[in-house]
């Protein structure tokens, strides 16, 4: 086996932790979530301490699972920003602990790991890519040396849209699986629809479906009408990047990923322009480890240079791609 990283995710609400080859075999992924309590989002000190928490037990899963030692690595990398300033200083301090006698330290922007392990499992060259997590929405393709941002949310990410409503309906972090089950039994209800020119607004939307279920609008049909409404405008969004980019590939990552109705509304999409559609791996979709190490291996052999600190404002195109 070529080269082994350990990859360490702890942006947000996950701490993960995955080893990857140097040929991009995911030989282990572990992680855990920390769950906000009812009513609440994520509370940023309460997620660094979970993260503290369970990372020596996650380590110690990932190294039996894989029958390796910490000595086996060659690399360790870590989610560097964009993220929660507390969760990424429990990421970055263990990185550090780990990588000791000389082996390599690096640092991987997280969007960027949500679309390598991405286009990893779907072997696309140069796709445009839909990005949909919890705090992030973007659209982005590859262009002159870097991912750039062909539209993006202008106020929350779309996970974090579905959460809100699931929150204001009862549900648990994380709602949106929760959200689709409950909207297969749902028919449609016009809502605002929030596109403007590139970008995407969702928040005024949960704001108006939150407000029509307090009016004793029926849940499920909230539900259903809330995912038709801001998947259409993501694939929307993406459609009109695939013509002006004239790529002919698409990748769906990130959490929201997970979601079959999104994946359908991409996929017909995708047919009828003639690109090729793939979404990531729901194994591979959320906040996890492997993603980081798939990265790190990728940022390393570019002979990137990593400054050990963490940047909880990066953007997906302030980052040089130098292995592209
Ligand atoms: P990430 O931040 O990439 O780990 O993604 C987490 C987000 O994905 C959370 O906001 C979840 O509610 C959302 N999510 C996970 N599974 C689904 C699903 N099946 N449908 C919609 N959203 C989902
Ligand atoms: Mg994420």
């Amino acid at each position: 086996m070529s080269m082994l990283c350990l990859g360490i995710e702890s942006t947000a609400h996950t701490f993960g932790i995955g080893i990857v080859s140097g040929e991009g075999e995911v030989l282990a992924n572990a992680w855990d979530i920390y769950r906000p309590p009812l009513g609440w989002g994520i509370k940023p000190m309460d997620a660094a301490t979970h993260h503290r928490e369970v990372r020596d037990r996650l380590l110690e899963q990932v190294l039996s699972d894989t029958g390796k030692t910490l000595d086996d690595m060659d690399l360790v990398a870590f989610s560097q920003g964009p993220g929660l300033p507390p969760c990424l200083y429990v990421g970055l301090e263990f990185a550090q602990t780990l990588s000791g006698r000389g082996r390599p330290l690096v640092g991987v922007n997280h969007c960027i790991a949500h679309i390598e392990i991405g286009r990893l499992a779907s072997r696309q060259k140069n796709p445009v890519v839909l990005y949909v997590s919890g705090a992030n929405t973007q659209i982005l393709s590859f262009v002159e040396g870097r991912y750039r941002c062909f539209g993006e949310t202008m106020d929350i990410g779309i996970g974090n849209a579905l959460d809100k409503f699931g929150r204001e309906i009862g549900l648990e972090f994380p709602a949106g699986p929760k959200i689709e089950s409950l909207a297969k039994g749902g028919s449609y209800q016009e809502l605002p629809y929030s596109v403007k020119g590139m970008d995407l607004s969702f928040s005024g939307i949960v704001t108006e479906a939150s407000r029509r279920v307090r009016q004793g609008q029926n849940k499920r049909d909230m539900c259903f009408s809330l995912q038709e409404t801001l998947f259409a405008m993501a694939t929307e969004v993406t459609e009109r990047a695939l013509a002006h980019t004239r790529k002919d590939e698409v990748l769906l990552t990130g959490g929201v990923a997970a979601n079959n109705r999104l994946q359908g509304m991409l996929e017909i999409m995708c047919r009828e322009r003639g690109a090729e559609y793939s979404v990531v791996p729901t194994e591979l979709a959320g906040d996890n480890g492997a993603m980081i190490a798939w990265t790190g291996i990728l940022v390393h052999r570019s002979g990137m240079r990593t400054i050990s600190k963490i940047l909880p404002r990066q953007r997906t195109d302030d980052v040089d791609v130098g292995w592209l």
